[in-house]
């Protein structure tokens, strides 16, 4: 079925995320159905979308909670999350963050360097708790994703590098207030290309080893998350293959007997779910191209300015022949450009044109950059 908007919103100002949170129950109904039967538990990664009706459905479906940053956490808690089922990810974590999350008594810490991990064991104590760690390690495995959502490559600031683990691994025995529970590895994001989580379950299975070499079992393997969706035609795969990319971990991972393993999935849950809905303010023709002018931008969706990214655009008014049109939006810069050639039919100012796929990475990335206001969240 092709993309329609409620007619109850035909004419509501623009612009606007648009959730349809049947098709969200029915994605995480699906994750949480793949993942149960292969006893995996499934995190939610709040940076991909924040949105306390995301994150209630989320919660009901007992889900639990990857957080990178503090207010991260406190999301998570105020949306009903159980401190129990949260974990606070991230390479920059500040004093303040670390005290939020250890006051909360939140069940994992990935933690990122041996610095961080001293000042995690001087934060606890002072508090007089105890801080449950997974040592987030940078397994050198190419996401083969773009460059700039890679993460689990030497050159990344990600993760512990293996030059450093027998450092890091080395200080646990002087750090009294930390208590190593697991590994966590996150490699990139957009992986389209399941045979990388295959050579990650390789790896981590040759990290877990190399633990237990050195006397330190892993309670808790966390293998991130990363999973990519179909941008280029989202109505053929509204819901992302979740038995294919559970399987992987179920045949490859070298579980231990009562072993947990998790992943933290953000773009697969939600990407599909949002989508962003604006209208033409102008077209305007040059000598060489037809401009369709958006009353959205970059300040409501980045991810086409920021890392080349497609996002599939439909004019759900236009009429008459296809033409290839430049669908860029009003703000002052040249990247502010959705698609470039993009065939659409005959289109005039007032039409209704949406950008499919924007659940993940965009209202959470927008900004008031020109003074704009932000664009409102509806949810059906
Ligand atoms: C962003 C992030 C995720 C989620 O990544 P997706 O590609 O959205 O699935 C998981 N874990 C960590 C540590 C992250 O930073």
């Amino acid at each position: 079925m092709p993309f329609s908007l409620p007619s109850d919103l035909a004419s509501r100002p623009t612009p606007f995320y648009l959730y349809d949170l049947a098709l969200l129950r029915r994605t995480v109904q699906a994750a949480q159905h793949a993942a149960r039967s292969r006893h995996i538990q499934v995190h939610y990664a709040l940076k991909a979308n924040a949105n306390l009706p995301i994150l209630h459905l989320m919660h009901e479906h007992r889900i639990g909670a990857d957080c990178v940053s503090g207010n991260e956490v406190h999301r998570a808690l105020e949306a009903g999350f159980r401190p129990e089922h949260i974990v606070f990810a991230g390479v920059g974590k500040s004093d303040a963050e670390i005290n939020l999350a250890l006051a909360a008594d939140i069940w994992c810490f990935n933690v990122e360097s041996g610095a961080e991990l001293q000042v995690l064991n001087e934060l606890a104590g002072r508090q007089s708790r105890r801080a449950r760690v997974a040592l987030r390690l940078n397994p050198n495995v190419d996401a083969r994703t773009h460059h700039y959502i890679t993460t689990g490559l030497e050159a990344n600031k990600f993760g512990i590098g293996m030059a450093e683990l027998p450092a890091v691994v080395d200080l646990l025995p002087t750090l009294p207030n930390i208590e190593l529970v697991g590994l966590h590895v996150h490699i990139g994001s957009q992986i389209t290309d399941l045979s990388v989580f295959e050579t990650l379950c390789h790896r981590v299975n040759e990290l877990q080893t190399w633990f237990e070499h050195r006397g330190l079992p892993l309670a808790h393997l966390n293998v991130g998350g990363g999973l990519g969706v179909n941008y280029q035609q989202p109505d053929a795969e509204l819901v992302p293959d979740f038995e294919a990319y559970f399987s992987i971990f179920e045949r490859l991972l070298q579980r231990r007997p009562g072993q947990q393993v998790h992943v933290e999935l953000g773009r697969a849950l939600v990407a599909q779910c949002g989508t962003l809905v604006s209208r033409v303010l102008y077209v305007k023709e040059s000598q060489q191209t037809r401009f369709a002018i958006l009353d959205a931008g970059l300040t409501e969706l980045i991810r086409p300015a920021l890392y080349q990214s497609f996002h599939l655009i439909e004019n759900l008014t236009g009429q008459g022949a296809e033409q290839l049109y430049d669908v860029v939006g009003p703000i002052c810069e040249s990247s502010d450009t959705f698609g470039r050639r993009v065939p659409l039919p005959e289109t005039r100012r007032g039409d209704v044109m949406v950008l499919r796929t924007a659940g993940a990475y965009g209202e959470v990335m927008a900004s008031r950059y020109n003074l704009r206001d932000l664009a409102p969240a509806v949810y059906v």
